[in-house]
C-alpha cells in the first residue's frame, strides 16, 4: 500500500459500510478497506481515528473555469475546505470556449474536473451583469454543442441550459428543447437550471427524460416544487418517476429553506446535495459543499444520507463508476472530516435562518492517492 488511513470511520454507502475502518490506497486506485490493514509495509499511514472517512465528495454543481468566466473559481484552492475532491462544472464553458476551459484549468488542476456543456455557444458569460446566455437563440446551436461533446468526451459528462426569467427572458423553454437535442444524440443527461417562470417548474419536469437532472429543485418562492396549497405538483411527482434526478444546487439564489423543509416533511429528498459554488455564492450563502450538506443536517438528514447524496448519487448522475465509493478498484479519492459542536446559524437565498449545534468540517483529502491536509493552502 502506498497509503493508509487508519482507524476512521468509514461511511460508503454504495459498499453499505459504515463503521471503524481502515482504508488502503494503491497508486491511483483503492486497494483495500477492512477492520485493520498491515500497516508496517505502508509507505505512508496516517491516523484518522475520531474522524470520518468516506469517498471523494462529489460536487454535482460548481462553476470552476477560473479567469475564463466571472463566476468562475479555483477548485485546487477551494477543494480543501469544501472536502470536495471532484468538481462538476455546470455549463461555465460552451462549444465556443470549451478548449480553454479544458488546456487552461481541466488539464492543469489537481482536484478532479468533469463537465456539463453548455447549449448556449459561450457558456456563461455574463452572470456578473446578468445577461442570460439564452436570451438569443442563435446562440444555441445543437448539432455544434454534440461535435464538441463528442470531442471531449472523456471530460465532458452531460450537457446543461439555463432557462428562466434572468436566463432565457422571451425564449421560455424553447433553449432546454434545444439542449434536449443534443443530450438525447450524445446520450448523456441534460442538466437544466430553472429560475423565475417562464418557463414553469412543470413545463421544464416534463421536457426531462430518465437520467436528466433538474437542478435548483428547492427554490424559494416562485418555481418551487408545489403549489400554493403545498402539494407537490404532479408533473414533479411523474418526473421523480420516470427516473428524472433532483438536485440542489444552492447558489446565490436556488435554496428556500421552506421549500426543503416541506418535500423533505413530504418525504421527497433531493438525489444530490451540489453547492452551485461560483464566484458571487462562495462567500455566502452556499460557501461550499460540505457547508451545504451541513444545511441538509440541520434540517433533520442523517450524516449517512447526506455523505449519500454528495458520494454515490452524483456519481451514478453522471454516469461514472470509479468515484464515489470506497471499494477495490475505484479510484484512489476520499474525504476526511469530522463534525464540530456549537451554536451554528444557518442562512438561505432569501435569508431566512435556522440553526443547529453541528457543522461538518474537512480535515483532509485523498486525490489520485496524494493526501492534501486540509491545514495546508
Ligand atoms: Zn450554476
Amino acid at each position: 500500500m502506498d497509503l493508509i488511513l487508519a482507524g476512521g470511520h468509514v461511511i460508503d454507502p454504495r459498499s453499505a459500510r459504515s463503521g471503524v475502518s481502515d482504508v488502503g490506497f494503491s497508486g491511483n486506485r483503492v486497494a483495500g478497506v477492512a477492520e485493520k490493514l498491515d500497516t508496517s509495509t505502508a509507505r505512508k499511514t496516517i491516523d484518522v481515528s475520531g474522524k470520518y472517512v468516506v469517498p471523494g465528495l462529489i460536487d454535482l454543481h460548481t462553476h470552476v473555469y477560473h479567469g475564463g468566466t466571472s463566476l468562475g473559481v479555483d477548485a485546487d484552492h477551494l477543494a480543501r475546505r469544501a472536502g470536495t475532491t471532484t468538481f462538476v462544472d455546470a455549463g461555465s464553458a460552451g462549444p465556443g470556449n470549451f478548449l480553454g476551459f479544458h488546456d487552461h484549468v481541466i488539464q492543469r488542476s489537481r482536484a478532479r474536473i468533469l463537465a456539463f456543456l453548455n447549449i448556449s455557444f459561450a457558456g456563461i458569460y455574463a452572470h456578473t451583469l446578468r445577461v442570460g446566455e439564452c436570451k438569443d437563440l442563435e446562440l444555441c446551436d445543437p448539432a455544434v454543442t454534440l461535435d464538441k461533446a463528442r470531442e471531449f468526451g472523456d471530460s465532458i459528462i452531460g450537457i446543461k441550459v439555463r432557462v428562466g426569467a434572468y436566463t432565457s427572458a422571451g425564449n421560455g423553454a424553447a433553449p432546454l428543447k434545444l439542449a434536449k437535442q443534443a443530450s438525447d444524440a450524445l446520450h448523456k443527461p441534460l442538466m437544466s437550471h430553472i429560475d423565475l417562470p417562464p418557463p414553469t417548474i412543470q413545463e421544464v419536469v416534463d421536457t426531462l427524460g430518465p437520467g436528466d437532472i433538474l437542478t435548483h429543485c428547492f427554490r424559494p418562492q416562485q418555481n418551487q416544487p408545489f403549489g400554493p396549497a403545498g402539494m407537490i405538483y404532479p408533473e414533479v411527482i411523474g418526473a421523480r418517476e420516470r427516473g428524472v434526478v433532483f438536485d440542489v444546487g444552492h447558489g446565490l439564489g436556488s435554496l428556500g429553506f421552506e421549500t426543503a423543509s416541506r418535500m423533505l416533511e413530504l418525504g421527497f429528498e433531493p438525489d444530490c446535495i451540489s453547492s452551485d459554488v461560483h464566484a458571487e455564492s462562495i462567500d455566502g450563502p452556499a460557501y461550499d459543499l460540505l457547508h451545504v450538506m451541513s444545511k441538509f443536517m440541520a434540517l433533520g438528514m442523517g450524516l449517512e444520507k447526506v455523505v449519500e447524496k454528495a458520494t454515490v448519487a452524483p456519481a451514478r448522475a453522471i454516469g461514472h463508476s470509479e468515484i464515489g465509493y470506497l471499494g477495490d478498484g475505484a479510484l484512489a479519492d476520499a474525504t476526511i472530516f469530522h463534525i464540530e459542536e456549537g451554536r451554528f446559524t444557518y442562512v438561505d437565498t432569501i435569508g431566512e435562518t435556522i440553526s443547529s449545534d453541528s457543522r461538518l468540517v474537512c480535515d483532509g483529502l485523498v486525490i489520485d492517492g496524494t493526501f492534501w491536509d486540509a491545514a495546508e493552502t
